[in-house]
């Protein structure tokens, strides 16, 4: 079969959308990572070992190409092998910012799981479509390209509150501009899928090349993704409970 990303007749392997480390941050805990859809009809799956396309990637992309970003991202956001300075706003922790993060990789990581998402028949992920942004980004991904600061921009959320539930990615639009939402356990990313610039709230924070990467600080428990998980969480698996903000 022909491999998405390199165009090659290869043999193709099971390769995993999110990367399977990212579920196993809680997998030995009680819970699993639950896995949370907007498609309809679906319930939240218990997660173990994350979900793979094998019509997708040869062997030789999925290790030497996607692999990389996938390694790198776990370092980040499943170790959290960096350090970081609270910025504080009114006396509040309202993000970090750190110079330990690799813009390259972290921002290729994000676009590499949209585009997977996006080439993927597995149909957790038919939400997910990049349409014409989809050449692009395969391109970039298999060049290493990050390109500007303004294509595909990335904005990181730490999840103060929530670390073992996540969406599948999906489109939500800020001021009429397209972002994917990307959820890994206790982040999320916007990756933005426009040709238009984001919204001057959200530009000053996106991660960019030479300066130090600023992650914003979000608690989903209140939030709209928050009640929804709460409400398929306690619907389908009854025990897990999601404290609400009083
Ligand atoms: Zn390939």
């Amino acid at each position: 079969m022909v491999c998405k990303l390199c165009g090659q007749v290869r043999k193709l392997v099971k390769a995993h959308i999110i990367p399977r480390s990212f579920y196993a941050r809680v997998s030995d805990s009680q819970f699993g990572t639950l896995v949370l859809t907007d498609v309809d009809g679906e319930y939240p799956k218990k997660c173990y070992s994350g979900l793979y396309d094998d019509t997708i990637l040869c062997s030789y992309c999925d290790n030497n190409i996607i692999g990389v970003y996938d390694d790198y991202a776990k370092k980040i956001f499943v170790d959290e092998l960096f350090n970081i300075d609270p910025i504080f706003f009114g006396g509040e922790v309202v993000g970090y910012k750190t110079n330990d993060i690799d813009y390259i990789k972290t921002k290729m990581f994000f676009i590499s799981v949209l585009w997977r998402a996006s080439v993927s028949s597995q149909h957790h992920f038919k939400g997910v479509s990049l349409g014409p942004f989809e050449e692009i980004a395969r391109k970039m991904i298999f060049t290493n390209d990050p390109a500007q600061k303004d294509d595909f921009s990335v904005i990181i959320y730490k999840l103060s509150d929530v670390d073992y539930a996540m969406f599948t990615p999906y489109l939500t639009k800020q001021d009429g501009v397209n972002f994917y939402k990307v959820f890994l356990p206790g982040y999320c990313a916007f990756v933005k899928v426009d040709k238009r610039k984001a919204p001057e709230s959200l530009r000053y924070a996106q991660i960019t090349a030479n300066e130090p990467i600023r992650i914003v600080s979000k608690q989903l428990i209140g939030s709209r993704d928050g009640r929804a998980a709460s409400k398929i969480a306690q619907a389908n698996l009854g025990r897990i409970k999601i404290r609400e903000p009083n």
